[in-house]
């Protein structure tokens, strides 16, 4: 999301003859898109502010303004606590950002942390970040209606909102045309888009179908879904299009009902089972990942290995795995007691990771002698001689270079992996 939300205040900045540089040695204006995610990611983001401060000392004319999440959180408190901000700015203002830019060139701080119910950017076309120039983003929704008890989210993004399809189809077919053959839909809970009254309304599956149908050469992933919220209709819709990639993204947290409870995950494990079932089901050839919380408020050493018996029988592909980190103002916060010890944290993530390692290396070694279609992204990092692309399974592939370029489809056989990445030869 906040790529894409760079995208856009690119976007509006491009538009007051501001350019992008890469190098932050010509910047006059230097913003820090923030996530507030977890106190490690504003940790990182403070010691960040400090090496903008040296910067700013040898050259006056710099101005640090931060924005995202972390700026709505923080509000003012962030124009008191760091010197070398100039400007804070929420989420849904970013169209704000001109008009706060000329207050910082009179001399003044500026902030704004509004944040809306009906802001979706929709009119915006996103300065495109990036590289591959193959894949790219598409924001179809902001904010969350979830409350999940230990998430800030809703309170830094704000209430669900949904964006107009038809600038979402325009945005993806301008996209195709310029050459880019993966788009990735996304929203914080994206199985909640709808747009209009339910007669008359376009639900994700509907929009999903749409994107898919600008062209059987475009790719469509989404990104993230809820497990409450995910659908049979959907994996119907899925399983009726090839070009709706063979990836879920469906976040489990815990493998324990009690823990979910406690997170306000409004599922249980044998909902979440039964999600799993469902995929496997209608998408027998889908890969499956995950985002995992190790040692959240309560959960004792059987709640944590029913997390790791759900991992082995939903076998991951990819899990994004992280410590439980208290974030004030949330339910969890409130309410409940950070309470397990930071070294049991620490044990259950390395648990939690050295199963997920294993898991991902036998489903990656399940590939060896198969033959995938794969969307080339680019020039591997390890050699010149190589390219790198995704199979609709979402995993890496990396390949001999051939007459192969980004943003063709060529067809590979696995013939080794890594628990990362799969390697293999073009396949005539
Ligand atoms: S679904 Fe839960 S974890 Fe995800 S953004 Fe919403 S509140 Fe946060």
């Amino acid at each position: 999301m906040n790529v894409v939300d760079s995208e856009v205040v690119a976007a509006i900045l491009q538009k007051q003859d501001y350019q992008i540089t890469e190098e932050i040695n010509e910047a006059s204006l230097i913003l820090v898109n923030t996530c507030s995610i977890r106190d490690n990611a504003e940790q990182r983001i403070r010691a960040r502010l400090r090496e903008f401060g040296r910067i700013k000392k040898e050259n006056k004319e710099v101005s640090v303004g931060l924005i995202g999440c972390m700026a709505e959180r923080l509000k003012e408190q962030l124009l008191e606590e760091e010197a070398v901000i100039d400007l804070v700015v929420g989420p849904d203002a970013y169209r704000e950002l001109p008009r706060l830019l000329s207050q910082v060139e009179l001399g003044q701080k500026g902030i704004d942390t509004l944040l809306s119910t009906t802001e979706t950017y929709a009119d915006i076309e996103p300065v495109r970040m990036d590289k591959n120039k193959v894949t790219s983003f598409v924001s179809i929704m902001r904010g969350c209606n979830n409350f999940c008890s230990y998430c800030v989210v809703p309170g830094t993004r704000g209430r669900e909102r949904s964006r107009d399809p038809e600038t979402i189809i325009a945005e993806a077919t301008d996209l195709f045309e310029n050459g880019y053959r993966e788009v990735t839909l996304l929203g914080q809970n994206v199985n909640s888009y709808k747009w209009g009254d339910m007669e008359e309304g376009v639900s994700f599956e509907q929009l999903l179908d749409r994107v898919a149908g600008i062209d059987p050469l475009l790719r469509v992933r989404f990104a993230t879904s809820h497990p409450k919220d995910m659908s049979d209709e959907l994996l119907k819709v899925m399983a009726g299009r090839p070009n709706l990639c063979r990836s879920i993204h469906l976040p489990v947290q815990s493998g324990s009902s009690a823990v979910l409870k406690r997170m306000k995950r409004k599922y249980t494990r044998e909902h979440y089972m039964d999600r799993v079932e469902a995929i496997r089901k209608y998408l027998p050839d889908a890969s499956l990942s995950t985002d995992i919380i190790a040692g959240f408020c309560g959960e004792t050493e059987e709640e944590h290995k029913q997390t790791l018996s759900l991992m082995e029988w939903a076998g991951y592909d990819l899990s994004f795995m992280f410590k439980y980190s208290e974030r004030s103002e949330t339910f969890a916060a409130r309410k409940l007691e950070d309470d397990v010890p930071e070294r049991v944290k620490t044990k259950r993530l390395n648990e939690i990771i050295e199963l997920q390692l294993k898991l991902s290396l036998a489903g990656k070694q399940k590939d060896i002698g198969k033959s995938y279609e794969v969307l080339a992204e680019g020039t591997s990092k390890k050699s010149e001689e190589q390219l790198y692309g995704r199979t609709s399974q979402n995993k890496v592939v990396v390949f001999p270079r051939g007459l192969v370029k980004p943003g063709d489809y060529v067809h590979v056989k696995i013939t080794d992996c890594t628990s990362a990445t799969l390697l293999g030869v073009l396949n005539f």
